[in-house]
């Protein structure tokens, strides 16, 4: 009995993996402030040119750090779990990246009547929506990131990217637990491929890079997190931002990643980026 009691738990898990495999939210909102230029993307679908998996092909050029805030809802756990996320891309550039100017005072998502107009503000924020609906986007969409480019669309002016926080509960999956109404989400997971979109990068298939955090699907629930970059993502970002000391050895990043993994679910503080 005890035999056929764990091969039904087996089927469960795998059942409940299943309908947790969703569509990330960040598709490809590509916003042009400019009606008068051409919408071709920069970057390119196909696998073999150099700029596949790239939206934007500069990023934010000289504007790095890139300033934001962040929800004044944001709990301290879930601002160092996005925090973590920007270190990662930090830790595989050898740059500083972001700079936090703190809360937006009495600005969440739901401040705002739709998606689009938050970006208005020139603000570049970490908005949770509770009232996800007016976004125009589903239920199973769990963040969305949105962008303004200059006017030839090889620069980042303004970006913002907004949580859904109406059916997913955001934090570190390995500790906290699902209710019967809200799904865990792994914040640094979520937050580390939003993050990717925010620098410029798009969605790479998963049958050319398997590992890459910037695949358009992610798993959710307790206990399931993607918190780690790819060689080939880590190769795609320098395109942006180029690399500085160690992080030139990308065949290195990778071994630390793998180790730091293992040892602290990346948890990138405890690693020098010198
Ligand atoms: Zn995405």
């Amino acid at each position: 009995m005890k035999h056929t009691y764990y091969y039904v738990g087996i089927v469960a898990t795998l059942i409940f993996i299943f309908f947790n495999f969703v569509a990330c939210g960040a598709q490809f909102y590509k916003l042009s402030l400019e009606d008068d230029i051409s919408h071709e993307l920069i970057g390119s679908n196909d696998p073999n040119s150099e700029y596949y998996g790239i939206h934007t092909l500069h990023g934010w050029g000289a504007n790095i750090p890139m300033h934001y805030q962040s929800d004044p809802t944001i709990s301290q756990d879930q601002l160092r779990q996005i925090q973590a996320g920007m270190k990662t891309w930090e830790f595989v550039t050898g740059k500083k990246l972001f700079q936090y100017d703190g809360v937006h005072a009495n600005t969440t998502g739901d401040s705002f009547p739709d998606l689009y107009s938050s970006l208005k503000d020139q603000i570049n924020g970490n908005y949770f929506d509770e009232n996800w609906n007016k976004t125009g986007k589903s239920d199973q969409v769990l963040a969305t990131t949105i962008w303004t480019n200059n006017r030839d669309q090889s620069l980042i002016t303004a970006c913002d990217i907004r949580y859904n926080i109406s059916k997913y509960i955001l934090g570190d999956s390995l500790v906290i637990s699902s209710t019967p109404d809200k799904e865990v989400v792994d914040l640094q997971s979520l937050a580390t491929h939003e993050l990717g979109h925010l620098l410029g990068l798009s969605h790479v298939d998963e049958s050319y890079d398997p590992n890459s955090i910037m695949k358009a699907t992610v798993f959710i629930g307790e206990g399931l997190i993607s918190r780690k970059v790819s060689a080939l993502d880590i190769a795609r970002i320098q395109k942006l931002y180029g690399c500085e000391g160690q992080a030139c050895d990308i065949d290195a990043l990778v071994e630390k990643i793998e180790y730091n993994y293992e040892m602290n679910h990346e948890d990138f503080s405890l690693i020098s980026s010198n």
